[in-house]
């Protein structure tokens, strides 16, 4: 059994409050799940005010427009961490807002999954509907439910951010979501280096760090189901939109850490779902020579060269650098460093090596369905080769027992 144990990334914390993005004059709002044929997609010419309905798609959250305004178009394009998915561009315009009103159900339980799923919230940490993760948390049958307050990029500080300066919200909406779930009690899930601050800021309210190695989340995951207390993880972001959707306001608008070398002020920006990248790179001076600009973890973020595309609301950190990161694939040197890093126990190389034989051998595509898609081995290989990605592709050929 290898000795799984992750690995450090250098960090590079943004501090600071979380300052709000003015709007810009136009919007391009994702609208993940839609198909073109769906009667729900808004029509392009249509006048809608702010946070009413653009898509409600039947596996993906509810979309609202984050201003009144005009759609000018309702187009199919590339959304970073989406994938290519329509999008109306909507001329923002007047200050028409729908009423919000409060959500109706006969019990609690009722209420927060209809507000989960009317609301459009979707789970920062993992990028799914609320409502879905709410399902799998009690399906599960988790018994501690945490505000995960645990970066897994050394450039992102966005949660911590938002348990900051949103304690109330979140900890109302951790409240809602830990009843829905069936978990008895609640927790903030911080870093080393913060469990003193959130100790400070949460008194009575269990606390549980984690290592600060990637992928932090898994391990203190794994450590609490060990101990015996199955537990589950949720954005901050997302619990305190689930507070405020109670009372029937829609979530479009997320926080995000625009950071790296290639900006001259890392900030911390409120932004309204559909915000063009360039509007989020201007006011922290994006540098001219900045080669690489990403949306997401640096492990298994999206690398943009447009950068007039959309930000959705998952979107926790925005990265500017320099240079590049290597990308000279060589051969497996047999190191080791990926089966060390996996916090599920797979052996990425075995898995490489497997599917670039001649015929896959099945017996040796083992435990590849429990990947979870952190990307630690990835990140670590001295070879740069593609190992989740491998993983991922060794899991489907399992899945359909196509080995020839
Ligand atoms: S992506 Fe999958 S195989 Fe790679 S380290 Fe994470 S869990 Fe392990
Ligand atoms: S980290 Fe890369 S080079 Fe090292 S054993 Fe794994 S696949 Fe091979």
């Amino acid at each position: 059994m290898p000795l799984l144990r992750g690995f450090r990334m250098e960090n590079h914390r943004v501090t600071g409050p979380v300052e709000k993005l003015p709007l810009p004059e136009t919007l391009c709002v994702p609208l993940p799940g839609t198909e073109e044929s769906y009667t729900r997609i808004v029509p392009e010419g249509k006048t809608v005010a702010k946070g009413q309905v653009l898509s409600a798609p039947k596996y993906a959250a509810i979309a609202h427009a984050p201003a009144s305004g005009v759609v000018e178009a309702v187009e199919f394009r590339s959304v970073p961490a989406c994938g290519n998915v329509w999008a109306a561009r909507l001329r923002v315009e007047g200050s028409r807002a729908v009423r919000p009103r409060p959500v109706q159900g006969d019990s609690e339980e009722e209420r927060v999954l209809r507000a989960a799923a009317d609301a459009g919230i979707v789970d920062e940490m993992t990028g799914r509907p609320l409502y879905q993760e709410l399902y799998r948390l009690r399906r599960h049958e988790i018994s501690l439910l945490l505000a995960c307050g645990l970066e897994d990029d050394p450039w992102c500080s966005s949660a911590w951010a938002v348990l900051r300066g949103e304690s109330e919200a979140v900890l109302e909406g951790l409240r809602l979501a830990a009843a829905f779930c069936g978990a008895g009690e609640t927790g903030i899930a911080a870093a080393p280096e913060d469990a003193r601050a959130a100790r400070e800021q949460f008194p009575g309210v269990r606390i549980e760090t984690a290592k600060s190695r990637y992928p932090a989340r898994a391990y203190l995951l794994r450590r609490l189901r060990a101990a015996g207390t199955p537990a589950g993880l949720l954005g901050p972001q997302a619990l305190a939109a689930l507070a405020a959707a109670m009372r029937g306001e829609p979530q479009t608008t997320g926080v995000v850490t625009v950071s790296g070398d290639g900006v001259r002020t890392p900030r911390l920006l409120r932004f309204a779902t559909g915000t063009p990248l360039r509007e989020l790179l201007a006011p922290c001076g994006l540098l001219e020579d900045a080669s690489l600009v990403y949306v997401g973890p640096a492990s298994h973020g999206h690398a943009v060269t447009d950068l007039d595309e959309p930000i959705p609301l998952h979107a926790r950190c925005v990265t500017a650098l320099l240079h590049p990161q290597r990308q000279h694939r060589m051969a497996c040197i047999g190191c080791g460093r990926c089966a060390r890093v996996c916090p599920q126990g797979i052996l990425p190389w075995q898995i490489h090596e497997t599917l670039h034989a001649e015929k896959v051998d099945p017996f040796l595509l083992l435990n590849v369905q429990s990947c979870i898609g952190c990307a630690a081995c990835t990140a670590v290989c001295p070879s740069c080769l593609p190992l989740s990605a491998e993983v991922a592709r060794a899991a489907a050929i399992r899945k359909s027992g196509d080995f020839f």
